[in-house]
């Protein structure tokens, strides 16, 4: 938690200004007693109404200027918890946004989500809470006490009785509820994925009729929850009912002992007064310290998952010298390249080799499985190799800065992906400064005009969340537009037209072949007719490369392009 408080540093004036007006707050609530005393003794017993007055409009100045501090302290308080919450939120974005896909499929995806939200959240209470009581604790307890003392010091011997008794049992109940806290983290975690499943998987849910099991799912998720919730509300709502308890009990005796003491003229009825609001004060403060022990565990269980996101170096980052890569354009060169998942058995890619360049168009194909979308991935370097190299343009990607690598590909993902937004701002992801003409062209060639044009306000339609208002194929050829407006030196597609019908997908890849024929081109493919014209193709079979070569050369030496034509034909002429 300590390193978290880095981020409470622009807020330091802030935070200054509050505990002073928390302070002076705290002086007034320890003065008004003894104005209250004064009434009692020197006004109400001798019946004086004009020094009744007197003092009364003292004490009501008094208690408006603690009211104005309370409140300008408060706001001031909100202003640095929240402030620290939004920088500290940006800084875990921003770390998140920095991680290499090892860290997502570490993470998972809900659990970032509760770390980012729900998690600072947590902290941000607690330290308002702290902030407003840090003060005001510490000097209504002592002050209170030494106040009290002063009215009278036999008296304040109740105290030793009770302030022990209290501090007992709320810090047992304390040590109760703490584990719990944590507890409940996890179970939000736990809550939070399985919403996500059922929101995003709403489709498959509904037609495979799985409303029941993931209603239950999350029912059970939920129950969780709340059980561990209740558990902990049920231990900390005892603690109310006790301290009120403790506390009426302290002034009964106050009330009791100091009527002795009136009656045998040691103490006068205004002193009694302060007496009794003091003990409240002193009660009220010690109660609220303790609360602080609970809330602080709980802040920090939050603090170190958010520690931990912080922390977590992200393993593919850019070397401190990184090369430019800008004496070729388009050559890409895979040497002797291995590559393993995080954790996988055995490697989803060995010992691939091959070069492509500009004006080529590669090829690979291979059932499901193979590692084509693994070898995109890898190009693009969202994982790092474990063996050999890759170069483009003859310079290591992994001397290359990502962003420079990137910015030299024009990517169209196996699974498209739309943000919410207008068409026009879907397509600027591929190049911020896109002028209407280009984006207009990048949809011409990807044969999304004629389906754009016919939605109600052309390219700046809106897209739905997730893309849900166009179809798989729009949505494909939306996100080959994207890929298009860069201009880029290499193009990879993977799988991005299996979406299309025959006929669509013939006029795209012609047109396709015009825009990109300076361009470095890498098609990942099911059907043979997308392929058949490239001047490479990559048979993958396992992870492995199995054959290399033009359609003619393949379908006289490779039995595992054989077989694939030859099943492909037969479903050709079936349909
Ligand atoms: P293809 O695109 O040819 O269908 P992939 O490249 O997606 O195949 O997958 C190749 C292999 O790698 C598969 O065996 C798959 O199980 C595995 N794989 C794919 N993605 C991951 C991942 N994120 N983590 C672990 N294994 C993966
Ligand atoms: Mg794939």
């Amino acid at each position: 938690m300590i390193k978290l408080f880095r981020y409470l540093k622009p807020y330091r004036f802030a935070m200054i200004t509050a505990l002073l007006l928390v302070m002076a707050r705290a002086l007034t609530d320890l003065f008004l007693p003894t104005l209250t005393a004064d009434i009692v003794n020197n006004g109400v017993v001798s019946g004086d109404i004009a020094y009744i007055l007197r003092v009364g409009v003292r004490m009501l100045l008094v208690a408006a200027f603690g009211g104005v501090c309370a409140l300008v302290g408060n706001y001031f308080t909100a202003r640095a918890s929240n402030g620290f919450a939004r920088d500290l939120r940006e800084d875990v974005f921003r770390r998140v946004e920095s991680f290499s896909l090892n860290e997502f499929d570490k993470f998972g995806t809900s659990s970032l989500i509760t770390r980012t939200t729900n998690d600072i959240t947590q902290m941000r209470m607690v330290l308002m809470m702290s902030m407003r009581m840090v003060v005001m604790a510490p000097v209504m307890s002592i002050g209170g006490l030494f106040m009290a003392i002063s009215k009278d010091a036999t008296l304040s011997l109740v105290f030793v009785v009770a302030l022990p008794v209290l501090f007992t049992v709320v810090t047992f109940i304390a040590r109760k509820g703490t584990p719990l806290f944590r507890d409940i983290q996890a179970k939000l975690d736990n809550l939070n994925l399985i919403l996500r499943e059922r929101l995003t998987g709403i489709r498959v849910i509904r037609a495979f009729n799985r409303d029941e099991y993931e209603k239950k799912r999350f029912e059970k998720g939920n129950y969780d929850y709340t059980a561990t919730a209740i558990r902990v509300h049920r231990i900390m709502s005892v603690m109310m009912p006790s301290m009120m308890m403790i506390m009426n009990l302290t002034t009964i005796s106050i009330v009791w002992f100091g009527g002795i003491r009136i009656s045998y003229g040691q103490m006068m009825v205004g002193d009694l007064m302060a007496f009794i609001q003091y003990g409240m004060h002193i009660m009220f403060s010690m109660f609220n310290l303790s609360m602080m022990f609970v809330m602080i565990p709980r802040a920090a269980a939050s603090a170190a998952r958010i520690n931990e996101v912080l922390e977590t170096q992200p393993e593919i980052v850019d070397a401190d010298v990184v090369k430019k890569a800008d004496a070729k354009k388009g050559y890409i060169e895979f040497e002797n390249v291995t590559f393993s998942y995080p954790g996988a058995e055995r490697p989803a890619l060995r010992n691939i080799s091959f070069a492509a360049g500009p004006g080529e168009v590669t090829a690979i194909i291979g059932g499901t499985g193979s590692g084509k979308s693994t070898l995109s991935s890898i190009l693009m370097r969202f994982y790092d190799v474990d063996s050999g190299r890759i170069l483009v343009n003859d310079v290591d990607i992994r001397e290359m800065a990502q962003s420079d690598l990137r910015s030299r590909i024009g990517y169209v993902p196996q699974k498209a992906v739309l943000f919410s937004g207008t068409v026009a701002g879907n397509i600027c992801y591929g190049k911020d400064d896109a002028s209407e003409d280009e984006i207009r062209r990048a949809l011409e060639i990807a044969q999304a005009s004629d389906f754009v044009d016919a939605m109600p306000n052309g390219i700046f339609s809106e897209i739905a969340q997730g893309g849900t208002n166009v179809s798989g194929g729009q949505k494909q050829r939306l996100s080959i537009a994207r890929a298009l407006v860069r201009r880029p030196e290499i193009y990879i597609f993977d799988d991005s037209f299996s979406a299309l019908d025959f006929k669509t997908d013939a006029r795209l890849r012609a047109a396709l072949n015009k825009e990109t024929a300076e361009s470095t081109v890498i098609i990942v493919a099911q059907r043979v007719s997308t392929i058949m014209d490239a001047d490479r193709i990559i048979v993958l079979e396992d992870g492995e490369v199995v054959g290399i070569g033009t359609h003619q050369e393949l379908m006289a030496t490779n039995t595992v392009y054989q077989e694939i034509v030859s099943s492909q034909l037969l479903e050709e002429e079936i349909a």
